[in-house]
């Protein structure tokens, strides 16, 4: 799983605590007015996790971007998501994430959307998703993507611009990059998918995650419920309580970044 949340018990260890609080703190000398990002993957799925980190953003009032995949939400599992959507409002940004989930490429990285799959195949199942998330969701559905693995082609980005998405969301520093019509929200933080080769080596590298979101202006932090456990849910609600405590960071969704104009490309 993730192996720094290993030996959280009760509480997240104040030495960790204390770390977060000061890379908080000097991310702020550096810029005036950082903003955060929060974008939880792999959606759709109703389930103990879900209810936990749902609750979490809605007791510290903490907006989200939720990335669903279209075939994984029917209309009976939304029926136990929507309460969720009705009492957040416009705190959680509902958006598309992969049509299945799956990886097409033989060879190298993961991608649904990658060079391993015809075109047409690629704006078929963007076109589907939208389609699918718009009926199901209504109003609640946000015209922006995710993709899979955080990786997708120049093509892929071309058909999400004709079927009018407004913005993509990937790792910091993606290639290729989007076309202008296609505003950029990137994550730099991964708190849930990491690899790293010991649990002071992962913090030390999360905290420079944090450190180069805040420099860029908008720190995008990733979130997957599924793979959370007591430690992660731990560190996940001392984030928000110093995010939330902190007047000078403004937590941003897709929506209120695209609203604003002007961020054709956010690093
Ligand atoms: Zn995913």
């Amino acid at each position: 799983m993730n192996a720094i949340y290993d030996g959280f018990n009760d509480r997240t260890p104040d030495a960790i605590v204390q770390r977060l609080g000061q890379t908080l703190a000097q991310g702020l000398e550096k810029q005036n007015k950082p903003r955060f990002l929060f974008r939880a993957d792999d959606i759709g799925v109703p389930g103990h996790n879900f209810t936990r980190m749902m609750e979490l953003f809605l007791e510290y009032q903490v907006p989200l971007c939720l990335a669903v995949v279209p075939t994984w939400l029917t209309r009976q599992r939304w029926e136990a998501l929507a309460p969720f959507a009705d009492k957040g409002g416009d705190l959680f940004c509902w958006h598309q994430h992969g049509w299945r989930h799956m990886n097409y490429e033989v060879q190298g990285k993961k991608q649904e959307f990658g060079p391993g799959r015809p075109v047409g195949d690629i704006q078929n199942d963007l076109a589907k998703g939208k389609q699918r998330l718009s009926a199901v969701l209504n109003h609640r559905f946000a015209p922006f993507f995710t993709p899979p693995w955080n990786r997708c082609t120049r093509e892929t980005m071309a058909a999400l611009v004709n079927l009018g998405f407004e913005g993509i969301s990937r790792s910091a520093g993606s290639h290729p990059l989007p076309p202008d019509q296609l505003k950029e929200m990137s994550v730099h933080v991964d708190l849930h998918t990491r690899k790293d080769r010991s649990p002071d080596l992962g913090w030390q590298a999360l905290f420079n995650e944090f450190a180069q979101g805040m420099e860029s202006g908008v720190c995008g932090i990733m979130l997957h419920h599924m793979r959370m456990d007591q430690g992660a849910f731990l560190f996940l609600e001392s984030l928000l309580r110093q995010v939330a405590g902190q007047t000078r960071i403004e937590v941003a969704t897709f929506s209120t970044l695209a609203g604003k104009g002007g961020f054709n490309a956010i690093p």
